[in-house]
């Protein structure tokens, strides 16, 4: 059986003679919580450490409190290690969010900076999102997975999740983190998108997509596909809906994105990665959005483990367990992500990562005061 620390977020004070009392802070409990956990004990000197997590994208406004990153950072300096914080690009070529330099600047504008952080910030998928390291994979659906290049060089790897629900995949944590987070452009368009893009009758032959396109995939207004890279950039493009392309299923995405964390896991080495989830802000929506909805249930606490499916099956049991907020988009409901998104079964994700292995199911949950 898994063991997953959790630490809660409540600091019930009601002395007024007591009011301080700086234990009882988040970033001291979750100081605590990685102590006692001893998620961070391997960390050797000299060690390069990517600490990976998501800005969220310009709007986002409750994604992770950098407060809390800057905690792990300088508990992995302590250790003697060498920390990096990082995110990939997203999906597309053109929003600011799908090129390095774009993400830097929305990080800033989100507060994330290397002096918030004490950490530098590095985009592990390169300046476009193509450096990638190819991993061959025995998925449920992906055969080869192109795992972050700055991802597949770090020594370890310490997944910071903003645990939330998602549209399509109905919850976001460790899985996705690794799934969706660790990997380059194209392994996020294999998990979102099922085959290449085709151009279509409404084309004007208007040039756009040629121009964007970063391999030259598109010749006499039809997509090579054995050139295209799969990045989407060409669909963002076009202003006539004259490419077609089609999203994966609520399931399919759930299940390639599994597929990519093994890819990670794989290459990383699973002893190498350990998770710490943050229920905290739980909002609906994930942080890919520009904008944070109010949260669905009350600020619960702070998960780690060393097991990627036990932290998020832990996390979605808690959700589950807690009241709704009332006129949150959550409703009173045994499964308060299906409830909300009622295509999208957390349960997809959770049994893809049981089906290949990636970690236990059952779990002990272990208080850290
Ligand atoms: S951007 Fe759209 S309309 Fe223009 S050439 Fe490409 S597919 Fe055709
Ligand atoms: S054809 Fe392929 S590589 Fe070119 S822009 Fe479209 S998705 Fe990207």
């Amino acid at each position: 059986m898994a063991k997953v620390y959790f630490t809660s977020s409540r600091a019930p004070v009601r002395e007024p003679h007591k009011w301080y009392q700086p234990s009882l802070s988040g970033v001291n409990k979750l100081e605590r919580l990685l102590n006692k956990s001893g998620i961070l004990e391997d960390i050797e000197k000299g060690e390069i450490i990517a600490l990976k997590v998501h800005f969220g994208i310009r709007g986002t406004t409750k994604s992770l409190r950098s407060m809390f990153i800057r905690k792990v950072a300088q508990m992995v300096k302590a250790k003697g290690g060498e920390p990096f914080v990082t995110e990939t690009t997203g999906l597309g070529m053109l929003r600011e969010q799908c090129f390095a330099l774009g993400k830097i600047e929305a990080a800033e504008a989100g507060g994330y900076t290397p002096q918030t952080l004490s950490a530098p910030i590095i985009i592990a998928d390169g300046l476009r999102g193509f450096d990638s390291v190819g991993v061959s994979v025995d998925g449920s659906q992906l055969k080869k997975v192109y795992v972050a290049k700055q991802i597949a060089e770090a020594d370890k790897v310490i997944s910071l999740a903003h645990f939330k629900g998602h549209m399509n995949a109905g919850f976001g944590g460790a899985l996705k983190n690794m799934g969706i987070g660790c990997v380059a452009k194209t392994s996020k368009y294999d998990a979102h998108i099922y085959s290449p893009p085709t151009i279509n009758d409404n084309c004007t032959e208007c040039g756009a997509c040629l121009k964007i396109c970063p391999v030259d995939a598109i010749i006499d207004w039809k997509v090579d596909v054995e050139k295209c890279i799969r990045c989407q950039g060409c669909a963002e493009v076009c202003e006539e809906n004259a490419i077609s392309f089609k999203w994966t299923s609520s399931k399919d995405l759930s299940e390639r994105f599994v597929d990519c964390a093994k890819a990670v896991l794989d290459l990383v080495g699973r002893e190498n990665i350990k998770y710490v989830n943050f229920l905290l802000d739980i909002t609906p929506q994930c942080d890919c959005c520009p904008y944070s909805d109010n949260a669905i249930v009350p600020d619960l606490g702070i998960l780690a483990s060393d097991d990627i499916l036990a932290i998020d099956k832990a996390s979605v049991d808690m959700v589950n367990k807690a009241p709704v907020i009332a006129d949150s988009m959550a409703q009173n409901a045994d499964d308060k992500f299906h409830g909300m998104y009622k295509w999208a079964h957390p349960s997809d994700q959770l049994n893809a990562a049981k089906k290949l292995g990636l970690g236990e199911m059952e779990y002990e949950l272990i208080e850290i005061k």
